[in-house]
């Protein structure tokens, strides 16, 4: 099997997105221009669809090429790298509401699957497991924090029969139960926010590549690969680490594209599935390189891991993977994998998303660092109330300070020595 990083994830081969209105063929006006068709850029097109803006989204090849097609599935609540890491940045008036965002993800997914029938295969249920003593205590502190923000849907597992009843393997010690965050089919919801959004009247086209961004006295105007011109009045930026070389200079900085890697089992037994995960909740490990994993609606186990900070395509990702599973579950080892594929993360320094301005009328969201499936749902929709004039929320997350990542040829190793660091703090559980 082709382990390349351009491997169809297990959802491409389940479903293939509509094409919507395809390429592009003439120029284009239009009020609100959108770049990228992943969660956040069709979260965004929903969010000012449904409030009758005429919007245009142009996604380089098809829905869900980058990580939303490409993801483990999991729905997390909460911020990526803890609420007091963003805390400090947030004028005190707004924190409670900030606490709030990192709660609305997985709601705001409910209700859309809810108000556009969506069949995404979506279950409640998630554990953040223990490896050591130390990752318990995180677990405590988490939950403490979340119960004084008055959030009541967490149990602690605090030993290993505790967690039996979630997860079976004796790799782990412990762990938090989170009724609240669960996983889904991120292709198929996916498609079923951009049907909603195309009959919300946003149009829609695929295999459009922007090849020029220019935001001047407040105009918009995009190149497309094939030359035509669309002008905007707004523009949104959402091509995270897809973007490449035309992201604005800003954007470039703030993130360090990571791959990460995901594989899927062939359908396990019933009777397999009740002696591994009888939850069937998805789980996620506290390391830093973390594993996470879930049985999916099509029984299959659905494994993920390894973050590649060389930015390399990885090379036998699914030997990889299975070494990695076979830790966790030594059961699996025979197993068949159907498909093994990899997915560009944005990451930022902080580990805190990165909203910002390129002008008064273009803005961009992007460095969800691993934490999107919920995210970009709240986020499209913090994005979309911003460019109609409610900016509050908006406003506060663009305080938030990002540190350019080192530049030029160090960039990378740099990533890696730290996450090396980190790797080690694991292994001798310091
Ligand atoms: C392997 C993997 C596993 C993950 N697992 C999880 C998980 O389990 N849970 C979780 O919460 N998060 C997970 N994530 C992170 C999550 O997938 C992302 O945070 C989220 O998908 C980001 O969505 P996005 O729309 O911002 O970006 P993307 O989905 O990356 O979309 C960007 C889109 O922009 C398009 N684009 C880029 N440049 C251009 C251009 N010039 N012109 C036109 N279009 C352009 C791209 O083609 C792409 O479709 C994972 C990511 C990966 C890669």
């Amino acid at each position: 099997m082709s382990n390349s990083h351009i491997s169809k994830s297990i959802y491409q081969l389940d479903v293939s997105p509509p094409e919507f209105l395809g390429q592009v063929a003439q120029d284009i006006k239009c009020d609100i221009a959108i770049i990228g068709g992943g969660l956040t850029g069709i979260s965004t097109a929903l969010s000012l669809g449904e409030k009758g803006y005429d919007v245009c989204l142009f996604e380089a090849g098809k829905i869900g090429d980058g990580g939303s097609g490409r993801n483990g599935g999991q729905i997390c609540q909460g911020w990526s790298s803890g609420f007091e890491k963003l805390s400090k940045y947030i004028d005190s008036e707004f924190k409670k509401d900030m606490w709030q965002v990192g709660i609305e993800g997985p709601n705001l997914i409910n209700e859309r699957i809810k108000k556009y029938n969506i069949k995404c295969d979506i279950q409640w249920g998630y554990v953040h497991t223990a490896i050591h003593k130390g990752h318990m205590r995180y677990l405590e502190e988490y939950q403490k924090t979340f119960e004084a923000h008055g959030y009541s849907k967490l149990r602690a597992l605090e030993n290993k029969s505790l967690l039996f009843d979630y997860v079976r393997s004796d790799a782990y010690i412990g762990g938090l139960y989170d009724a609240g965050s669960g996983h889904l089919h991120p292709l198929k919801y996916l498609i079923g926010i951009s049907n909603a959004a195309e009959n919300t009247g946003v149009k829609i086209y695929t295999k459009t590549r922007i090849c020029s961004i220019k935001t001047a006295n407040n105009k918009n105007k995009l190149i497309t690969k094939e030359g035509h011109v669309i002008r905007s009045k707004n523009l949104v930026i959402c091509g995270n680490a897809y973007l490449g070389s035309v992201a604005p200079k800003q954007m470039r900085r703030r993130i360090a594209q990571v791959t990460s890697s995901v594989m899927a089992t062939e359908p396990l037994s019933d009777s397999e599935i009740k002696r591994l995960i009888p939850s069937k909740a998805a789980i996620a490990d506290g390391n830093t390189a973390l594993n996470y994993f879930r049985i999916d609606k099509q029984k299959r186990m659905i494994f993920g891991g390894r973050a590649s900070y060389l930015n390399r395509d990885p090379i036998n990702v699914e030997a990889d993977l299975k070494k990695r599973m076979r830790a966790v579950f030594p059961n699996l080892s025979n197993k068949k994998i159907l498909q093994a594929w990899s997915g560009r993360i944005g990451i930022t320094v902080n580990r805190l998303p990165d909203f910002g301005k390129i002008s008064d009328t273009a803005i961009y969201v992007q460095g969800y660092s691993g934490h999107g499936v919920a995210f970009s749902q709240i986020a499209g929709s913090i994005v979309s109330d911003a460019i109609t004039g409610r900016e509050q929320r908006f406003n506060q997350l663009a305080k938030i300070q990002h540190l350019p990542f080192p530049g030029g040829p160090l960039r990378t190793p740099i990533l890696a020595l730290g996450m090396t660091w980190f790797k080690l703090k694991d292994y001798f559980k310091i």
